[in-house]
């Protein structure tokens, strides 16, 4: 009996639910994450993010249909220090899926490869509204340590699939030698705000200021995860009279009220940026996010 043709694709759509060639079912908490893993492992991986880039990575919904996705990950790429601690550890206790546990043979924290930041060093108390008691996770926006991730997951993806091992090795080199000619164009646009300060919202943009050479005057929140206080926004506005600020910085994700009234007050310009890979239309990569965010930084400091 000849079947009808639809009936043979979706036959063979049954016996092959994911392309021949690819290896290895890739979750990752962030966009971010989700577009170095892409970057490294092509068409042998297949990779879902269970936050998108519009989305405030801090306060994610653990929506039971997240764990499902967890559930078949031959690998988990988190990352790390208690970003995502409001809502992937209950994700990954419903998946069942024992190996993407913290510490399992398939799980990959990209904080373990960078050097931390932001480091406290005196009580930390979360409460208080310490959000990042152990160093800040935003390391991606610096282009330095994305490679380091990137490599970290290219590692790897090569232990868990030794066949394509080389291949992940040789996209990685790739990756490293395109992240790092657009890393030499990017100085020469920052060459000349070097040591300038700028408001930023979170400290989301230490990695990135650490990287630029600019400097942060000061942020709207006056810990991480503590909202504005009107004091403390009559004490940014002063400082950045004094100062000469020019540019309030402040991912799309986030509530700008305080960005907007500071820089009315300081007479300078609220610049929103996209907070990660997917957080507008102009960040579709993660050259492009990282190219957006100087591009409209640079503009509103010169
Ligand atoms: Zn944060």
């Amino acid at each position: 009996m000849r079947l009808p043709s639809s009936l043979l694709v979706f036959a063979s759509l049954l016996a092959a639910p994911w392309p021949a060639s690819a290896a290895l079912r890739v979750v990752t908490t962030t966009e971010g994450l989700a577009a170095l893993a892409r970057e490294v492992g092509g068409d042998r991986v297949v990779v879902t993010s269970l936050s998108r880039g519009t989305q405030d990575p801090h306060f994610v919904d653990a929506n039971p249909m997240l764990a499902v996705k967890l559930r078949d990950a031959d690998l988990l790429v988190d990352v790390g220090l208690e970003l995502e601690i409001g809502w992937l550890p209950p994700l990954v206790n419903q998946s069942r899926n024992a190996a993407i546990q913290p510490g399992g043979a398939h799980r990959f924290t990209a904080a373990s490869v960078i050097q931390v930041l932001d480091v406290p060093t005196g009580v930390v108390d979360r409460s208080r509204g310490d959000l990042h008691p152990g160093g800040n996770p935003h390391f991606l926006y610096d282009p330095r340590r994305g490679l380091q991730v990137a490599r970290g997951i290219a590692a790897k993806l090569g232990e868990l699939d030794p066949a394509g091992a080389a291949g992940y090795q040789s996209r990685a080199a790739a990756f490293t030698a395109q992240l790092e000619a657009a890393m030499a164009r990017w100085k020469v646009q920052l060459a000349p705000l070097q040591g300038r300060k700028i408001f930023i919202h979170h400290r989301t943009l230490t990695y990135f200021l650490d990287w630029s050479g600019l400097l942060s005057a000061g942020e709207m929140e006056p810990r991480p995860g503590t909202p504005p206080s009107s004091p403390h926004l009559a004490d940014l506005v002063a400082l950045g009279r004094k100062e000469g600020i020019k540019a309030c910085v402040v991912e799309n994700y986030l509530d700008s009220k305080s960005d907007d009234l500071v820089a009315r007050l300081i007479g300078g310009t609220v610049v929103r940026i996209p907070g990660d890979v997917g957080g507008d239309a102009t960040a579709t990569t993660y050259q492009a996010w990282i190219d957006e965010m100087v591009r409209r930084i640079t503009a509103a400091v010169k």
